[in-house]
């Protein structure tokens, strides 16, 4: 079974969302908690009823320092989670580098495990969710790399936008990369909201395809490579670096 929740009262800032995915740990529930800018705290959570029942058991009173003051919950669909994640919390950095080499194209780098995992656009991101980007899975970066901006041998590069991001989906990362899906937030000065980098062909290719998700930051129609084209550092364009 599968449900949905949200805990009213002092819930939020008291350790509310870490206890619960310790109680859901040790119970085998799956699903995610997160806080609500309302000030609740929601929860996803899908398993065997006895399961669910005792992790809802623990929501009426939650972790010792918080103090819950109404629980409301509905039935839920199960949507085949295989963690307990804590949602809308920053899984690390991220970075969007222009970079004029043998080819121009854009490098969008994720921060996983101490590495930038790396992906090469040859036409860069994009906010309309009906426009499919081509990904070609680059060399791992290390984080020192993310505020690179300068000239090269054969050309050079920009940092065209930064800032943190967030882990989503239903199966825990790295391992969501290794089998061909990632779903996850930016929080960017040009990108924003919930994209998906999903393989194509073959399992082990280094093809994907880089999407917006549909949702209040999508942007349909808009070129934002030609609206903002200037570094967040700098503020000047890989043109203007290069020329
Ligand atoms: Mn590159």
């Amino acid at each position: 079974m599968a449900i949905r929740a949200a805990v009213g009262g002092a819930v939020q800032g008291v350790g509310f969302r870490e206890a619960t995915r310790r109680r859901a740990l040790e119970l085998g529930v799956k699903g995610w908690v997160r806080n609500q800018p309302d000030g609740t705290v929601a929860v996803h959570a899908e398993g065997p009823q006895a399961a669910v029942e005792d992790l809802l058991a623990f929501l009426r009173h939650g972790p010792r320092l918080a103090a819950v003051a109404d629980l409301h919950t509905e039935r839920a669909k199960v949507e085949g989670h295989e963690q307990f994640a804590i949602r809308g919390v920053a899984a690390g950095a991220f970075v969007v580098q222009e970079h004029m080499a043998s080819t121009h194209h854009f490098d969008l780098r994720l921060e996983v495990d101490g590495v930038m995992r790396s992906w090469a656009l040859p036409k860069g991101p994009s906010l309309d969710p009906a426009v499919k980007r081509l990904a070609l899975a680059v060399d791992d970066h290390s984080l020192e790399y993310n505020s690179f901006e300068g000239t090269q041998s054969k050309g050079g590069t920009i940092v065209w936008d930064r800032g943190v991001y967030e882990q989503g989906g239903r199966v825990a990362w790295p391992e969501a990369i290794e089998r061909g899906h990632a779903v996850f937030v930016l929080h960017g000065q040009k990108l924003t909201g919930g994209f998906a980098l999903q393989r194509t062909g073959r399992a082990a290719g280094s093809q994907w395809l880089l999407i917006k998700r549909r949702d209040e930051h999508a942007r349909p129609g808009f070129d934002v490579l030609a609206r903002r084209p200037e570094s967040v550092i700098s503020g000047r364009t890989l043109g203007e670096l290069l020329s």
